[in-house]
Order: C-alpha cells, then structure tokens, then sequence
C-alpha cells in the first residue's frame, strides 16, 4: 500500500477517532483540549525504540501498538491512579508500508479502548528505525497518588499475579526453531509469548490497593529485584524475600527447565512483568487478597517484609540468607 504523508495521516485518524467525555478537541487540530476534573493529574511517557526494547521480526504491529499503550498505563495504575488521555508519536523508516502503520494504530486503539483512555494526538516523522513515543495523562483523588516512597519498616512486600512470563517468553523466542516448536504444541509456551506481547496493566487493580492502603507501589519492568532496590532506596528501607514465596508458573518452570535457566533468576531479574509490587501492614494483607480476588480473580501473594536499613536480602527454601542483587534483565543477554 502506497500512500502520501496527508493520506496516511487521515488513515491513522479514522482507525483512532472517537468522541470521548472530556475530549473538547481531539486528534487533528494544533493541540488537544480536554477538561479536567478534579483531583491531581498523573503523567508518564515511556519510549519503545526498535532493536533496544523490541524486534520488528518478534511482535505483529498491532501487538506492539497495544503495549506502547499497557506499559504506560502501568504507570498511570502504579499511582493508584486511572489513565484518561493518551498522546502517540511514531517515527518510521521509509520501507515500512502503511498497512503496517494502521495495523500499529489498530493496537493503539484497542489498549486505548481496553483502558477506557482516549488518544488525543500525537505525530509522525521518519528516523533509521521504528521509535514510538507515547505519553499517557492520568487522574487520581487529591493527596491519594501513591508513591515509591512511603513502606515502614515492619511492611508486608506483596506482588499482583506471577512473576517472570515475559523473561520466559523473551528467552524462548530467542530459542531454536525445534525447541520453540515443541513447546508451542506442549501447550504452555502461548501463555509466556503472550505474556512477552500482550501485557496487561493492572488499572483496577492500582485503585483497589491504592484503596486498601498500600503504603507505596509500584509496577515491575525491570525486574523484581532490580525495581524492589528501588522502592526501597525511595523510603530508606530494606528488604528480604522469601524465595519459596515468589508466584512462579507451571508454564515459567516448564520453560526453564527446557532452556536450562533457574525459574528463580527469571522471577527476581526478569523485566516487563507489568505486576503491581507493593507495601502494606501485615494486618491489611488479607483483606486486600480478598478484594482483588473477588473484583479481578487475580491473586495478591506476599514475598517478603521490609526490613531497617538498606538492600535486599533473599532467604531461600531452607532458610539460608544471601543478598539479592537488583540486577534486572538485559534485553541484550540473549
Ligand atoms: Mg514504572
């Protein structure tokens, strides 16, 4: 599909152009104008650029255009907050065809609709390879965002859902054409490239804990352990992880036992799990598991408490202590 600049604009604003509450002017004029309401807003931008956060080969347009969006919404949720507004920028070397670029925006559409978030703008350029740029404008009651910086010593460390699916997910697609090929027909290879592709935030899930009281938050791209050293440094606390604890798949461990990697090391340094992690009291623990069972069927696990002092300290199955390194997963590990 051939297509000028002009028309490939006008393609992308008929697959992203709705009529949204609060939206005054949308995508197409100079600026957006939306109208807040109250309480504070919550911004965030995140940058996904070709060979350094993804491969062009590995994920379909439209998966990448709906993560562009999820990873941000992360953030948004990660604040106890609720994503409203979305801007979308997209770089593009020239032998990429259109129907390329509407399949993305397709993505686009349905993470935005998914998140009930309105995209508003954004623009288009050339560069050597594929750079997407999105900025998400969320909202949160006055004084209620949640940050990094509020665990107290004595906390509960808790996590939403499982660990370590996308690492497992991004080291079997980097595996051999067979051993991928096995596994896809042994049935639990999906659910980890999904997991790599489709990540999902947890919007709902932010506000509920936000609610329970969780004393700071934030959502896991780095890797627990790398992202829970920095939670901890932000209110000058340590912490100890009780590794036996961590939620682990039968998918993750079947993955790790193909491709010779310790299912442990995919939970504490895999990234892009987009799970909630979070400080709590002890005492609030249940009932926050309890609600998020109810509202979402996602499970709320406890891996830990927070310790004086810094760093992070993992007790394995036996009770042995040793220190857990923060070192997150590299995209470029391989
Ligand atoms: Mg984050």
């Amino acid at each position: 599909m051939e297509l000028s600049e002009d028309e490939l604009v006008a393609a992308i604003r008929a697959v992203v152009s709705s009529d949204s509450p609060g939206v005054i002017v949308g995508v197409g004029d100079d600026a957006a104008v939306v109208e807040p309401r109250a309480g504070s807003t919550v911004l965030t931008t995140d940058l996904l650029i070709e060979g350094v956060h993804f491969e062009r080969g590995l994920i379909s347009p439209r998966d990448l255009g709906a993560k562009a969006i999820s990873v941000n919404v992360s953030d948004i949720a990660a604040m106890g907050a609720s994503p409203r507004y979305a801007l979308a920028s997209l770089a593009l070397p020239s032998e990429i065809d259109a129907a390329w670029v509407i399949e993305l925006y397709g993505g686009i559409r349905r993470a935005c609709d998914e998140y009930a978030l309105s995209l508003v703008g954004g623009d288009l350029s050339r560069a050597d390879r594929v750079l997407i740029s999105v900025m998400v404008l969320g909202e949160v009651a006055h004084g209620r965002a949640v940050t990094r910086e509020g665990a107290r010593v004595g906390d509960a460390v808790v996590v939403t859902g499982a660990l370590g699916a996308a690492a497992a997910g991004l080291a079997l697609s980097a595996a051999s054409a067979p051993v991928l090929s096995a596994a896809l027909s042994a049935g639990w290879a999906r659910e980890l490239l999904d997991a790599l592709a489709r990540p999902v935030a947890r919007v709902g899930e932010g506000t509920t804990l936000a609610q329970c009281g969780v004393t700071a938050m934030m959502d896991l791209s780095d890797g627990l352990a790398k992202d829970l050293s920095r939670l901890c440094l932000a209110s000058g606390v340590g912490a100890r992880v009780r590794l036996a604890d961590l939620p682990i798949t039968d998918a993750v461990r079947e993955a790790a036992a193909v491709l010779e990697l310790d299912p442990l090391t995919l939970a504490t340094s895999g990234g892009e799990d987009y799970e909630l992690l979070a400080t709590i009291a002890p005492a609030e623990v249940e009932p926050a598991r309890e609600r998020l069972r109810e509202r979402f069927g996602v499970t709320l696990t406890q891996i830990g408490d927070i310790l004086e002092g810094g760093g992070l300290v993992a007790v394995d199955a036996d009770g042995i202590e040793s220190p857990l390194e923060p070192r997150g997963w590299d995209h470029f590990a391989g």
